[in-house]
């Protein structure tokens, strides 16, 4: 608060004198004046002054015209005003009140009444200022909150039930609905924006709400001005309050574009289910029919070795072509979380085991030399064990497909007590540099491959990959010293002892 002063107008020369000593040995500081016009300027060039001591009768603006001006001039600005006459009795006194003032002396009045005045007239300014400071601080905090209020992204709400009228809407109504929201303000114009076919469920809303429901929900559908329809969710509460008209207070949130990308994700679900119904019918039931077919004409005598190279051929093809289909199939049903196994405790060493026991043949085919550590104990992780085993054999079978003739393929199984690892080593073709970031992404192939291996789709390690993701897993890549590839998956050690409860098979 500023320091206040006062004002001392009278004509009296001796009694002005007089006046400003008390005040001053009092420790007041004192501005004097000695007719109305100088008073009147002193006040408007020192808004220092808080009271302001005048006598009645001055010449020019005397001091009820000069209570009056105040009053008038200053709305904000508090001044305590005691009004100095010589003439007793209640007539004056009331002419002093009815003119502004705040307080009356009568000359001549002791010293110490005076004092005893002045010091109210201080405590009284002192109070009026201090309403002022928090009036304005009330204010900015009000100004605070309306603009958070009105920067969140929702539409924040009041409203009075029985009847509905909103008594307070967030600047977000306007902008969604356009115009103004002060159209909303003690009415029920909100209910016109909603769609007819969606007004019983607002209704219904409501009347949850009116019959004291601590608090309801509702989506439903507007019409902002221009035209567009909104999708949005309503959720509102009961104000709990003693006084005043019953009220609920809420949130409209729209919600359009989510609903949007949800029925686009969910569009897409079907789309990808589609999709696997119609390969696993129309698609893999006629291929597996054509490849018995073959199977059972290359048995035949009959017929020029040339066509049954042919057949053979053909046979080849189209158990390709059901590899693909099955990948495809794997790749829709993972990433549509629809494949997701019976997640199990199993073995990974004995899956790996079965691995290296079925891929015997190709292997010595091929002349590499197999080498196997950790497998004779139990490395034991969860997951589908049918899945696990997809993983492993597909590293398996491509460090022996990227790996020429008379190559060394090792694998390891090794577990720290937190995880399981399994890493399969080659000394083949390995993998570019360029294309070490890319390996594990869908239809992947390096362009390298086409030297050991021009078959193949690019998708088993990414299926690889989102199963082992799924069982909470990593999968890495790193070049082997030898200049071939060292795959390595890394899986959560199981914890238990017992398997988990055999539930969600792929659909
Ligand atoms: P595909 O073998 O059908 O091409 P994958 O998804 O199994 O598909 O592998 C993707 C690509 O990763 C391969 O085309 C190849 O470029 C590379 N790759 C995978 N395993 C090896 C490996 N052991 N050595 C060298 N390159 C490999």
């Amino acid at each position: 608060m500023s320091a206040m002063k006062i004002l001392a107008a009278d004509d009296d020369a001796l009694s002005l004198r007089v006046l400003q000593r008390s005040l001053e040995k009092w420790g007041h500081e004192v501005v004097t004046a000695t007719d109305g016009n100088l008073a009147w300027k002193a006040l408007l060039e020192d808004l220092d002054i808080g009271v302001m001591i005048v006598d009645v009768n001055m010449p020019g603006v005397d001091g009820l015209e000069l209570c009056r001006l105040a009053r008038e001039a200053f709305g904000e600005r508090v001044i305590y005003i005691i009004v100095l006459t010589a003439k007793r009795g209640a007539e004056s006194m009331l002419q002093g009140f009815a003119a502004g003032a705040d307080d009356f002396l009568t000359k001549p009045f002791r010293p110490d009444e005076l004092r005893a005045r002045v010091e109210v007239g201080f405590r009284v300014i002192g109070l009026q200022r201090m309403l002022a400071d928090r009036m304005l601080e009330h204010e900015a905090a009000e100004r605070r909150y309306r603009e958070l209020v009105n920067s969140l992204d929702v539409i924040v709400w009041e409203a009075e039930i029985n009847p509905w009228r909103h008594r307070f809407m967030s600047e977000q109504g306007a902008k969604l609905l356009g115009g103004s929201v002060s159209r909303f303000i003690d009415s029920d114009a909100w209910l016109s924006h909603v769609l007819p076919a969606d007004r019983a469920t607002v209704e219904e809303y409501r009347r949850l709400l009116e019959a004291g429901a601590p608090m309801a929900g509702c989506d439903y559908h507007l019409m902002a001005e221009d035209g567009r329809v909104l999708t949005v969710r309503d959720q509102a509460r009961q104000v709990f309050e003693e006084k005043g008209p019953r009220r609920v207070r809420g949130v409209t949130i729209d919600v359009t574009e989510r609903r949007r990308a949800r029925e686009q994700f969910e569009a897409a679900l079907k789309m990808q289910a589609d999709f696997v119904n119609f390969a696993s019918h129309q698609l893999r039931t006629p291929l597996t029919g054509i490849k018995w077919m073959l199977e059972l004409a290359m048995g035949e005598e009959d017929g020029s070795p040339d066509m049954r190279g042919f057949v053979a051929d053909s046979r080849d093809a189209s158990e390709r072509l059901i590899v693909l289909v099955n990948d495809l199939l794997s790749v829709s049903r993972l990433e549509g979380g629809r494949m997701i196994g019976t997640p199990a405790r199993c073995n990974l060493a004995q899956l790996m085991r079965d691995v290296l026991d079925d891929i015997q043949p190709v292997v010595r085919k091929s002349e590499h030399q197999l080498e196997a550590t950790g497998l004779d104990v139990e490395h034991a992780v969860m997951g589908d064990a049918q899945m696990l085993r997809q993983v492993l054999q597909n590293l398996v079978s491509n460090a022996v497909k990227y790996t020429p003739h008379g190559g060394r393929i090792q694998v390891e199984i090794t577990n720290d007590g937190a995880e399981v690892r399994c890493a399969v080593t080659d000394t083949g073709i390995g993998v570019p540099e360029s294309a070490r970031a890319r390996l594990f992404e869908k239809f992947f192939r390096a362009e390298n491959v086409s030297k050991v291996e021009t078959e193949g789709t690019g998708l088993g390690l990414y299926i690889v990959r989102l199963i082992v993701e799924r069982a909470h897993g990593r999968i890495w890549f790193e070049p082997a010293e030898s200049g071939g590839s060292r795959f390595l998956i890394a899986l959560p050690l199981a914890t238990t002892s017992e398997a988990a409860p055999a539930s969600p098979v792929e659909v």
